[in-house]
């Protein structure tokens, strides 16, 4: 309020009686800020009562990502296979428990990073996801990644990569390299090869391993 203001106000508050004023200042409210678990469980919810994301004939529903909301880094996968569909976690099959011995050796623990797929349930026999199933279930990941914003999003596998970047990239190129996010370039896109590849080629641990440490480089910088 302007001082003369305030003087008039004063006096005429005076003429009616008042002696003293006080004014007490209203502080800022901050609007309460929901936190990234609630928000992601909201989607998961969300996810579930819309069945946009296509519902595989023979899955026994979603599978939603898991672990540190607030990591800096969210690894992509393809789609969930039997053991994920059974126990609706992701990565918990053969390719999860090798990823995990991998993060381990690189001193990432699993339950500190986020884990998450591009389609969000088990397509049959499981073949590859097809072009509609992923764009299907994009909105959900981009959203995911919305709500976290990592500093790294590590694609595992060409099938993420392509549901990440929207184009498909040749992997034992494009391997160990960064991309912008096309929905928001201040989060890095890491490709490195997919755990269930590494298995079947034994001869791609190395990379492998040496993809994980970048990943921690990668994390720690600034
Ligand atoms: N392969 C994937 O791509 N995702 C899983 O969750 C499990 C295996």
């Amino acid at each position: 309020m302007n001082p003369r203001k305030l003087i008039a106000t004063a006096r005429a508050l005076r003429e009616l009686g008042f002696d003293e004023v006080y004014i007490t200042e209203e502080k800022h409210k901050e609007p309460v800020k929901e936190d990234k678990a609630e928000l992601l469980r909201k989607l998961y919810q969300q996810m579930e009562e819309e069945r946009k994301c296509i519902l595989y004939e023979g899955a026994s529903g979603y599978v939603f990502g898991e672990g540190d909301p607030n990591s800096p880094v969210v690894f992509v996968g393809e789609a969930p296979g039997e053991e994920e569909d059974k126990l609706k976690r992701p990565f918990v099959g053969k390719a999860g428990q090798y990823l995990n011995s991998k993060l381990e050796q690189v001193g990432l623990k699993r339950e500190k990073v986020y884990i998450t797929n591009v389609v969000k349930s088990r397509p049959p026999g499981n073949r590859a996801p097809t072009r509609e199933e992923m764009s299907s279930c994009l909105p959900y990941l981009r959203k995911e990644i919305e709500i976290i914003k990592p500093k790294l999003l590590v694609c595992l596998g060409s099938t993420a990569m392509k549901g990440i970047l929207g184009k498909e990239y040749p992997i034992t190129k494009s391997r160990g390299q960064t991309f912008p996010y096309p929905y928001n370039p201040s989060i890095k896109v890491f490709l490195t090869y997919h755990p269930a590849y590494v298995l079947r080629n034994p001869s791609a641990d190395k990379e492998f391993t040496e993809d994980l440490k970048k990943v921690v480089q990668l994390i720690s910088q600034a």
